[in-house]
């Protein structure tokens, strides 16, 4: 007797970024790289006002004056579900070929998860570069069922104008670096997953995460520089995040136990203090759990000038000590060292206390 057994086949699906242009001045080849990828009819700005100032209104002139374009704009400023359902009901209407993302995180999250939603390509152009959002395929949206980011689409193309993200505050590319930094607990996670679990782990994207995060451990005196150069390094950086997520189709590669703790500290304390801060606090804690150089760790974060303890986060030890107890709830089929572990209150705050962050 012949028996056939019909293995269904896993599809992985991968979406990249087509062109991406970072440098001093790379907004003025948006109408190039617009044509480049066919969008050469109507286009909708998506930016924040003070984003629109910077940068929006020169995206627009240049599409619309250079290359005949019919240009809408849009002001959000939000990024909460709400937001996107008016997004993504003006985008129904006007029907563009394409929407430009222009603002820092927020607004580029809006944009990629309404216009994926209505299956309408997006640009980002960051006007900031203090996450990874601006290059991934993952959008978080406040106030939506998960308070963790989700797939949306990758951007067609990213246009990061150093000479425009420079004049944010230098606080921003700081967060930026620390958000890079936490990759290195976020991959021990995804390992640990693999080995106890035997979850899905991506070598590859895997390496990638790693590798934009010792490239910025390598590079943090010129981040203390506060150079343009410095700047560079962090939004390619960025981007190999962004791009490690496509690959791996998840968040995996640079979201792990620092990254729920940032998201529980967030609930307990909305908007105390900036993602990537969280996060480098929790990658503090985080590595020592895992047994790693923790101290190394905290200077390289003292050295960049960010913030290493909950002093320095605004938030009180009692919101630490609740963020890491609610980390594991915020996100429960992503297993990190935190459920390994399976810490009573007494070891986190031993935890917190060992590494000085209280
Ligand atoms: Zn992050």
């Amino acid at each position: 007797m012949l028996v056939v057994v019909i293995v269904p086949l896993k599809h992985h699906r991968m979406q990249f970024p087509r062109e991406v242009i970072v440098g001093n001045g790379s907004i003025d080849r948006i109408g190039e790289i617009s044509r480049r990828l066919g969008f050469t009819e109507s286009a909708l700005i998506m930016a924040g006002r003070k984003t629109f100032d910077i940068a929006g209104r020169k995206v627009k002139e240049l599409l619309e004056k250079k290359e005949g374009m019919t240009v809408d704009t849009l002001i959000v400023e939000n990024a909460t579900v709400k937001d996107v359902e008016v997004v993504e009901e003006k985008i129904g209407t006007l029907k563009p070929q394409v929407v430009f993302a222009v603002g820092g995180g927020t607004k580029i999250d809006v944009a990629k998860c309404s216009s994926a939603n209505l299956g309408i390509p997006f640009i980002s152009v960051p006007t900031t570069a203090s996450h990874d959002g601006i290059a991934s395929p993952l959008s978080s949206i406040k106030g939506s069922e998960k308070p963790y980011s989700v797939m949306a689409q990758a951007p067609w193309a990213i246009v990061a104008d150093t000479r425009i993200i420079m004049r944010a505050p230098w606080r921003f590319a700081v967060s930026g670096c620390e958000d890079v930094i936490a990759k290195f607990t976020a991959v021990k996670d995804w390992k640990l997953a693999h080995e106890d679990k035997n979850e899905y782990y991506g070598g590859y994207a895997a390496s990638l995460a790693l590798m934009s995060a010792k490239h910025i451990m390598e590079n943090v005196a010129r981040m203390r520089s506060k150079s343009e150069e410095g700047l560079r390094v962090l939004l390619e950086a960025l981007i190999s995040c962004g791009v490690s997520m496509s690959i791996a189709g998840s968040s995996r590669p640079c979201s792990g136990s620092e990254h729920l703790f940032s998201h529980a500290l967030d609930v307990i304390r909305p908007n105390h203090a900036m993602h990537g801060e969280k996060c480098g606090v929790g990658t503090i804690m985080m590595t020592y759990l895992h047994g790693g150089n923790w101290k190394r760790m905290r200077d390289a974060l003292k050295k960049l000038g960010a913030p290493t303890n909950a002093r320095e986060l605004g938030v009180e030890r009692e919101d630490v000590l609740k963020a890491l107890k609610m980390a594991t709830s915020m996100r429960p089929e992503r297993y990190t060292i935190l459920n390994k572990l399976n810490l009573r209150r007494q070891s986190y705050e031993h935890l917190a206390r060992v590494t000085e962050v209280i």
